[in-house]
């Protein structure tokens, strides 16, 4: 499936594809939620399908049907066997043996390992090789939203494909487009998923978006100096502090742009009034401080045991930056 936002890259692959210039390996980077997957398992069936239409595969060829049942020899999807658990150097051996055959079809022999900052060292090492000496006619595809965990010796040998969020519009058009029920504040949803449409839709279905009400809520009152930093229950962050982390630097990075006069492309559009009073309250400075601490957060992964104490002291640290 070929999203709106995606149209760009798709055409320059196919493109490639058609002139015999695809690179061995390929990375393809960018928030999640934005189609990356989708676009490569839709690059993989394009290769193998026997008669594409419309820079499309047919859906109708006996590869198409292969690849549609899930028993085309020469696709290799590699995801960890558990949801956020590693890739292992075993499911990169079993790649790697795959490689070595000659391919079934006179085609691509493909694979797609997703989310790819999920391999270990040794799965990483392990997939080096290949990468170093690609057998003739492969094409891997390694997928992630988080590209600086990625090892540099793998990113050097692979060529890069960004994904950039849509425009606001885009965006808005696309999920209106989409069956759901029209209570929701599609602008919310949006800005809480950083403008990454997919995720937006895929966070319908989660408590997210009323504990994004809350933190928001907590966050203007402490920078309006309405309450007292501690009051976000242990209840509320069962789910870890990953997701309000990530909501107050997209707060704070919007904090920043309209400082520096670029409100108008600010992520949060839902909160711009709130956003506006507070940007009056607080100095360039320590917007910029605060947004390296959210950072250095956001990196550690702290178990949801500490998720109070986490949030408690980012809120004092809020306090103490808009009191200043
Ligand atoms: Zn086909």
């Amino acid at each position: 499936m070929i999203f709106p936002w995606t149209h760009s890259q798709w055409h320059g692959l196919i493109q490639r594809a058609a002139e015999d210039r695809l690179p061995h390996a390929l990375i393809f980077s960018g928030l999640e939620g934005l189609g990356k997957l989708k676009t490569a398992t839709a690059l993989a069936q394009y290769l193998f399908c026997e008669s594409p239409i419309n820079e499309q595969a047919c859906n109708q060829c006996r590869a198409c049907a292969q690849y549609n049942a899930g028993t085309h020899p020469d696709y290799n999807l590699i995801e960890p066997e558990e949801v956020g658990k590693q890739i292992k150097i075993d499911q990169i051996r079993a790649l790697i043996d795959n490689f070595s055959l000659a391919s079934h079809h006179n085609t691509h022999r493909i694979a797609i390992i997703s989310p790819a900052d999920a391999m270990n060292l040794s799965s990483a090492n392990s997939l080096l090789k290949s990468l170093e000496e690609p057998p003739e006619k492969t094409l891997i595809i390694l997928v992630t939203s988080r590209l600086s965990t990625l090892p540099a010796t793998i990113k050097s040998r692979c060529q890069h494909i960004h994904f950039a969020p849509p425009g606001h519009d885009m965006a808005i058009t696309w999920l209106n487009n989409q069956q759901f029920d029209s209570e929701h504040n599609i602008s919310a949803l949006l800005a809480m998923a950083n403008g990454a449409p997919l995720k937006a839709l895929s966070d319908l279905s989660s408590d997210l978006a009323e504990l994004r009400e809350q933190v928001f809520d907590k966050f203007c009152s402490i920078g309006l100096a309405e309450q007292s930093p501690l009051s976000l229950q242990n209840q509320q962050l069962k789910q870890g502090v990953t997701a309000p982390i990530q909501w107050i630097y997209s707060w704070v990075s919007d904090l920043i742009k309209m400082k520096v006069k670029q409100a108008q492309v600010i992520v949060n559009k839902d909160k711009l009034e709130q956003l506006q009073i507070l940007a009056k309250k607080v100095e360039l400075e320590g917007l910029f401080c605060y947004s390296d601490q959210l950072i250095d957060e956001l990196r550690m992964h702290r178990a949801p045991l500490n998720s109070q104490m986490v949030m408690d002291e980012l809120m004092l640290e809020w306090q103490r930056i808009t009191s200043a």
